[in-house]
């Protein structure tokens, strides 16, 4: 996270905010997520594999690129889906200077996943719906961990899914606050 500069991925106005603990604006009613949730959600999706980069990545809610770009610095390949345009476009011009051949960003709907590189080792949603959608589970490797902001008792809770040889093991974590997961694009 020392390695991406996040004052580049908000409006100038926002830039003297960029380094506090906070979510902020990014327009389209859609925010940067806090820094200390972008660590913990990358720790969660980690968990015991260390220091390794993981070989494959999918990001749910690119927005401005942020947490792509925090991730880029941990996977082999990073997948990162955005459903309206508008942003999709935004996180491109802001990756571009970056040239990470590693991210891909895609236009689509993100509760699909992303079949085309599946399997993934990880996989991360930045925004949260009421459970996790199917194509996710079918798109995580054996081994592979992911993590998503699900509604609980109207908030949020974080939901750790790993996938072993035997099936799916479910656990929940802190609470938290993220924008909805929507289907669709736009
Ligand atoms: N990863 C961003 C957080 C962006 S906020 C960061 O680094 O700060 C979450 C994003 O999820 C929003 O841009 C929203 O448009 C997007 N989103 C919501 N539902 C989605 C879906 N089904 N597919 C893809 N993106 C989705």
């Amino acid at each position: 996270m020392q390695a991406v500069p996040r004052h580049l991925f908000v409006d100038t106005a926002l830039a003297n905010q960029a380094y506090e603990d906070t979510s902020l604006p990014i327009g389209l009613q859609q925010t940067i997520s806090k820094p200390s949730v972008v660590a913990r959600m990358i720790e969660l999706m980690r968990g015991g594999r260390g220091d390794a980069m993981l070989p494959r990545v999918l990001e749910i809610g690119t927005g401005c690129g942020y947490q792509a770009a925090v991730l880029a610095h941990i996977a082999r390949l990073v997948i990162s889906v955005e459903r309206l345009k508008p942003l999709h476009d935004k996180a491109r011009e802001l990756l571009a200077p970056w040239r990470m051949g590693n991210v891909r960003l895609v236009y689509g709907d993100g509760m699909l996943g992303h079949p085309p590189n599946a399997p993934y080792d990880g996989i991360i949603s930045a925004a949260g719906g009421d459970a996790i959608p199917p194509a996710w589970l079918e798109q995580l490797a054996v081994g592979g961990r992911l993590v998503a902001p699900v509604a609980r008792g109207g908030g949020q809770v974080l939901v750790l899914v790993e996938r072993n040889e035997r099936g799916f093991v479910r656990s929940e974590h802190e609470a938290v606050h993220f924008v909805p997961l929507k289907s669709g694009t736009t």
